[in-house]
């Protein structure tokens, strides 16, 4: 298990249970979805995820290309982007702010990782991604313009 802080809270998590995950599940939610606005994203993935943003989620043992769902918020913004929020599963728990203040060893990942902005979250549950006993996930929010052509 491995610790890290993300904004306000804090993830006990299984990298290693995780990783192999990844590894098992060949297609993302936005692969296996054939709507428009995942077709988008797949089409911008590469750019919304930064060498220093694939790093970041490759030390929770996540693939950033096997995202459990993405959805969009809202409507474009007046230069025609559109606010994509998505998320990725993990192997294990968010740990109790008292039992964390005792721990010092936590690897911080809530910084800004240039397109993409990461957050503690938990409850979603996505089709085609293994399950994990002790799950919890971290969500993501980033800005896309369009590049599927035809609106
Ligand atoms: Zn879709």
């Amino acid at each position: 298990m491995a610790l890290f802080a993300l904004r306000d809270r804090y993830l006990d998590v299984d990298v290693e249970r995780t990783r192999v995950a990844y590894g098992e599940t060949a297609e993302s939610g936005a692969d296996r979805c054939s709507c428009k606005y995942c077709q988008n994203f797949v089409l911008a993935r590469n750019d919304v995820f930064s060498p220093q943003a694939r790093e970041t989620l490759a030390l929770l043992g996540i693939d950033w290309r096997v995202e459990g769902e993405v959805i969009i918020v809202g409507r474009p913004d007046e230069y025609g982007f559109y606010r994509y929020l998505g998320w990725f599963h993990l192997a294990g728990a968010y740990l109790p702010e008292e039992t964390a203040e005792l721990t010092q060893s936590f690897t911080d990942i809530s910084s800004q990782l240039d397109q993409v902005t990461l957050y503690p979250a938990a409850g979603h549950s996505s089709p085609g991604f293994p399950r994990f006993k002790d799950e919890i996930e971290i969500h993501f929010m980033t800005k896309l313009p369009w590049l599927l052509g035809g609106r």
